[in-house]
């Protein structure tokens, strides 16, 4: 097997570390991209891997997408990511998440933990018990009350704003009525999309591969449902993806029958060149670590609130919030006057802001 550090996954790292502590069954990698800006943030993964390469394979990917996303979204922070290696029945205990936190701790604020697939909001106050440099935290947070907490409903607002951002981009269309948005993963983030959408006299297909769940949206917002394999082929005005990553591989650009694509899933593009290949298609792509930045904004500048002793300012969050639309519009702009596609115009954006 080849050293992770050969791999083209891993692109100049500044530290990956493997903890492991038998006592608690506790394996963990902690992926520190880059701290140029400041602490590498971001979530924790809680994952069964078959192989424990795509367990690194993730770390390292979702370390430098936390870079980038963190640098677009002007945060004071780096990008860094921890995943655990959960065993086949995915058992979390008490004895795992505090030797996790111990693990953040000896990190001496190199690296600040949040959530991400498989970890909760209540499994970060137990690692909180430990730790200090975890953001994230229960505040009741909402983008209409405080700062904070689940980042879903943040991260949900921030892609509804560069959705009708796009629609205005590729559209010429200020109004979301009568627009039809096709949302895949009807989850924490998709759901609040289309919510968000419907208020707005959107048309909604919904799907999820937990059917009742698409269902039980589509019946609250008078939306179709449609399989959760149908999706991709649904012919509409913006495909949003909030479910998967990869799905725009070679077979998926191939699918989308939208003028847009724009939504939350982290890593939407399987390689590079599928960015290229969807504009090639006229498709306008919102890159994904720019238009899903709303929650680590939440979380960060909650995080970054309390540890000078205050409560983080909603209206903070909000206005930043606005300013994807206006990132996005920015990328487009370039892509277009440079012929160079969108992902890789904020690519080359994020790594001059990280010195890369
Ligand atoms: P979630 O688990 O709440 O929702 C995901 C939904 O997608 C689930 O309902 C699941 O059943 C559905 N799904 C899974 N595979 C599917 C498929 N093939 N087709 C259709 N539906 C499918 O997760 P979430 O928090 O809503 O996150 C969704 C995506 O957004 C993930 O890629 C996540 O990494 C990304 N993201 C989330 C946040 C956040 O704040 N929660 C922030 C940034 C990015």
């Amino acid at each position: 097997m080849p050293a992770f550090w050969t791999e083209s996954d891993f692109d100049d790292h500044e530290a990956v570390q493997v903890v492991r502590h038998r006592a608690s069954g506790l394996t963990a990698i902690f992926a520190i991209h880059s701290t140029h800006l400041g602490p590498a943030a971001g979530g924790t993964r809680f994952w069964h891997y078959p192989d424990p390469a795509l367990a690194m394979r993730d770390a390292l990917r979702l370390s430098r997408g936390m870079s980038y996303k963190n640098a677009m979204a002007d945060l004071p922070m780096g990008g860094g990511k921890a995943v655990i290696l959960a065993d086949e029945t995915r058992t979390k205990t008490p004895a795992m998440l505090d030797a996790f936190g111990d693990a953040i701790e000896a990190l001496g604020g190199r690296y600040v933990t949040a959530e991400d697939v498989g970890i909760s909001e209540a499994d970060m106050v137990a690692v909180a018990r430990r730790t200090s440099y975890v953001s994230g935290l229960p505040t009741h947070g909402s983008p209409g009350g405080s700062a904070g907490g689940d980042p879903g409903p943040f991260t949900a607002m921030g892609i509804y704003h560069g959705i009708k951002a796009a629609v205005r981009h590729k559209l010429g269309r200020d109004s979301m009525a009568g627009v039809h948005v096709a949302v895949q993963g009807t989850g924490s983030v998709g759901g609040g999309v289309a919510r968000l959408l419907a208020r707005d006299g959107a048309r909604l297909t919904l799907a999820d591969i937990h059917h009742d769940r698409a269902a039980a949206l589509a019946a609250e917002l008078g939306a179709t449902q449609v399989a959760a394999d149908d999706v991709l082929d649904t012919r509409c005005d913006v495909f949003s993806p909030n479910a998967l990553g990869a799905i725009l591989d070679d077979s998926g650009v191939g699918r989308i029958e939208a003028p847009i694509v724009a939504g939350g899933a982290n890593n939407q593009l399987a390689r590079p060149e599928h960015g290229a290949a969807l504009a090639a298609r006229g498709i306008l792509y919102a890159p994904d670590y720019v238009i899903n930045a709303g929650g680590i904004i939440s979380v960060t500048l909650e995080y970054l609130a309390r540890c000078q002793g205050s409560h983080c300012d909603v209206d903070e969050v909000n206005r930043r919030l606005k300013q994807i639309p206006e990132r996005l519009a920015e990328i487009w702009r370039q892509s277009e006057s440079s012929g160079v596609s969108p992902d890789a115009v904020a690519d080359r954006m994020a790594q001059a802001k990280i010195g890369r």
